[in-house]
């Protein structure tokens, strides 16, 4: 049994995430105390309750300490069945939790199961603080495709916070293979496109989305188009895709009740800027979460990044807790000697 201290580091959500993860697919079992506890709200919150079932019924995991702001788990796996699977991050009470996390938790224990599945999370599709819809679809997907995982993603409804009520399903198919990722420069730009979008409010606010943010990023040629969303609540969302020559980047800020559409475009064109006039390759968050695959990967993963945050020191503790693989961060580099490298 291995023992986690969840209140390590930022002692946030990811702790728990990555070891569901991890104990799910290597089949070890783990125990974990203070979830979250370094959190406003510590404890298991209906997202990370979601990921637990979720993966305790793919694992058909024994479990104690799954219930609702539960700081103490213990999870024991036993074996990962592929099929089709819905889970709700709402079951038990009104939640805009993000269905982003839940997928982050356990498309990889899939990807290593015998058949393929077919999973549908509600939630939150367009949340703060998790990655949206459209940056899994754009940016993480295509990019470990590049590293041999077949992955289809695809959206039913939108859910905002507070409401939520979104739908994304998703199509996996079990690995055979799994290649390490190396990405050290990004190259040269070659295309800036993306969506500003509304849900049951007036289009002109995703119109001033767009308006300010080509007004910021006018030196570059950039394309957005403008969108209506089917959304139970409402909310605004604008999306950046940076297409370079090795690698996808994506950035994106949400509307919110009083603030105004100027700043949701400021947020996205200062983010896109600071990456753009670093020298990593990778977008900060996509480093994070690249880590667990680049560690599950037969041999040396290596990657810069514009920012190496909070999160990808906290992922490598985890991932070193469950795996042999050996992580090095230098600087903006991430140097990954993969299970089997
Ligand atoms: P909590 O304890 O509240 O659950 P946490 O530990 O889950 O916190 P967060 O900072 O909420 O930590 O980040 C969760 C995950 O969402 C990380 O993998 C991070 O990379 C990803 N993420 C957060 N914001 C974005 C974003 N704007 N775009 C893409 N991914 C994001």
């Amino acid at each position: 049994m291995i023992h986690i201290d969840g209140s390590y580091g930022e002692g946030g959500g990811q702790i728990l995430r990555t070891s569901l993860t991890l104990s799910s697919i290597l089949n070890l079992p783990f125990e974990m105390n203070n979830i979250r506890a370094k959190r406003k709200k510590p404890g298991l919150l209906p997202q990370h309750l979601t990921s637990v079932r979720a993966a305790k019924k793919i694992t058909d995991a024994e479990v104690e300490g799954d219930e609702f702001k539960s700081q103490n788990l213990v999870y024991e796996p036993k074996e990962i069945c592929g099929g089709e699977y819905e889970f709700d991050v709402a079951e038990e009470r009104g939640s805009a939790g993000a269905t982003g996390l839940v997928f982050q938790t356990i498309i990889p224990i899939l990807l290593f199961g015998k058949r393929p599945s077919k999973v549908t999370i509600k939630g939150g599709t367009h949340v703060p603080f998790a990655p949206p819809y459209h940056y899994l679809k754009e940016t993480f997907l295509p990019t470990l495709r590049k590293m041999d995982l077949e992955l289809e993603l695809s959206i039913g409804r939108w859910g905002f916070y507070p409401r939520g009520g979104g739908e994304i399903s998703v199509l996996i198919t079990p690995l055979s293979n799994l290649n390490p990722l190396r990405i050290a420069e990004k190259g040269k730009l070659l295309e800036l496109r993306g969506i500003s979008t509304v849900a049951n409010l007036p289009l002109s606010i995703a119109h001033r989305q767009k308006k300010r943010t080509v007004e910021r990023l006018n030196e570059f040629k950039v394309d957005i188009e403008i969108e209506e969303a089917a959304s139970v609540g409402p909310g605004t969302f604008i999306f950046l895709l940076a297409k370079y020559e090795n690698c996808l980047c994506g950035f994106s800020a949400l509307g919110a009740r009083g603030k105004p559409a100027e700043r949701v475009a400021d947020e996205v064109a200062d983010a896109f800027l600071y990456h753009h006039n670093s020298n990593g390759a990778v977008e900060k968050h996509l480093a994070d979460q690249l880590l667990l695959y680049a560690s599950l990967a037969k041999g040396e993963s290596s990657f810069t990044t514009s920012k190496i945050s909070q999160h990808l020191f906290t992922n490598k503790w985890v991932v070193e807790k469950f795996l042999p693989a050996k992580i090095e961060i230098d600087g903006s580099s991430v140097l990954v000697k993969g299970k089997g490298g």
